[in-house]
C-alpha cells in the first residue's frame, strides 16, 4: 500500500512539472557548460580565476568587499569620465547593483556593475534605426550540423548557431536570423570584422545593439583586466557603430529576452548563410571568404 501511495505522490510530481517541461521546450534552450551546469548569462562563478596575477580572486571577496571593490572600479571611471554613481537596492535595502551614469560625446552612458560578479556591462543609448543584432562568446559553444533531421533531432535544435568566428556566435530563430544577416550584409565594410575582433579582444561575452541601447557584458572580471584603460577606446568605436545603426530607416523594437517566432532555422534556407562542408557550422557567406569558425575555403 504504501508504494503505490509513493508512486501516486511521484507521479503527481512529475504531471506538475510537465507544463514546466514544455514552456521550456517552447522558449528554446537553456545553455550548459561542458560539466552540465547551467550558465546564467554565460558566466560561472568560480571557474578560470585561478590564473591571476593579484593575489586577491573576485570570486575570494565577501559580500561587503565586492560592492566597495565594485564602487572603487565606477569612481576611478568617473575620475575620467564623470558623471554619477548610482547604488540601486533590493526590497531588503542591500545593494543589487551599481552603475556610473555619464554623457561621451553628448550620449548617456552606462557602466553598471553587479557586486556578485565583478564583472562591467557597458550601455549606450542609441536610436537604432536600422536593426537588432546579438552576438554571444562562449568558447565552449560548439558547430552542430544545419540540416536537421526530424527523426532524429530534438526540438531545441529549432535555433541555429551561426559562427562569425570560433566561439563568437549568433544563435536565433529563423526569422531574426534572417533580419540579422540582412542587416550584416548592409553593413559598411569591414565592420562585422570590428566588432568580432572587438568581442574575441575584450573578452564580451553579450553584445547587442538594440532598439534602444548598445549593451556590452564584459566576462572578465575588474581585477582581470584594465577597463578604466580600455574604456575610453571602446567607447569611440561604439559611437562610430552608433552612426551606422542611427543611420537606417526602419522602426525597431527592443528585442525580446527569448524569441517565440518558433521557426526553424535550421535548414539552411538563410540566403547568406552556408554550412562549412568541413567543420558544419553554419557561417555567413562571404565572396571567396573562409568559414568563420575554422578558416576552412568556402
Ligand atoms: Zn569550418
Amino acid at each position: 500500500m504504501k508504494s503505490i501511495i509513493r508512486f501516486i505522490k511521484a507521479l503527481g510530481t512529475l504531471i506538475a512539472k510537465i507544463p514546466f517541461i514544455i514552456i521550456k521546450g517552447i522558449l528554446g534552450p537553456d545553455e550548459y557548460d561542458e560539466n552540465g551546469r547551467r550558465i546564467r548569462g554565460g558566466k560561472i562563478r568560480g571557474i578560470g580565476g585561478k590564473q591571476m596575477k593579484q593575489q586577491t580572486d573576485y570570486d575570494d571577496l565577501s559580500d561587503a568587499e565586492e560592492i566597495s571593490t565594485s564602487k572603487k572600479f565606477l569612481n576611478s571611471l568617473k575620475e575620467d569620465l564623470g558623471g554619477e554613481i548610482i547604488t540601486r537596492r533590493d526590497d531588503d535595502g542591500s545593494t543589487d547593483f551599481l552603475y556610473l551614469k555619464f554623457s561621451y560625446g553628448e550620449r548617456p552612458c552606462r557602466v553598471v556593475m553587479d557586486p556578485s560578479w565583478g564583472t562591467p556591462e557597458l550601455q549606450i543609448k542609441m536610436k537604432n534605426t536600422t536593426g537588432i543584432l546579438a552576438i554571444k562568446h562562449n568558447m565552449k559553444m560548439k558547430q552542430e550540423h544545419i540540416t536537421v533531421d526530424p527523426e532524429w533531432d530534438a526540438v531545441d535544435k529549432r535555433s541555429v548557431k551561426l559562427f562569425l568566428a570560433p566561439g563568437i556566435i549568433i544563435d536565433e530563430y529563423h526569422d531574426e536570423m534572417s533580419a540579422m544577416v540582412t542587416l550584416i550584409q548592409e553593413m559598411p565594410e569591414g565592420l562585422i570584422g570590428e566588432i568580432t575582433a572587438f568581442i574575441a579582444d575584450s573578452n564580451v561575452e553579450y553584445l547587442l545593439y538594440d532598439a534602444m541601447i548598445i549593451d556590452a557584458e564584459f566576462g572578465s572580471d575588474i581585477f582581470k583586466r584594465n577597463y578604466r584603460e580600455q574604456l575610453p577606446a571602446i567607447l569611440d568605436m561604439f559611437m562610430s557603430h552608433c552612426e551606422f545603426f542611427e543611420s537606417g530607416n526602419r522602426n525597431i523594437s527592443p528585442k525580446p529576452k527569448v524569441y517565440i517566432s518558433g521557426r526553424p532555422a535550421m535548414t539552411g534556407s538563410i540566403p547568406g548563410i552556408t554550412e562549412c562542408s568541413y567543420c558544419h557550422a553554419a557561417v555567413l557567406r562571404t565572396a571567396g571568404g573562409a568559414c568563420g569558425n575554422c578558416g576552412a575555403p568556402l
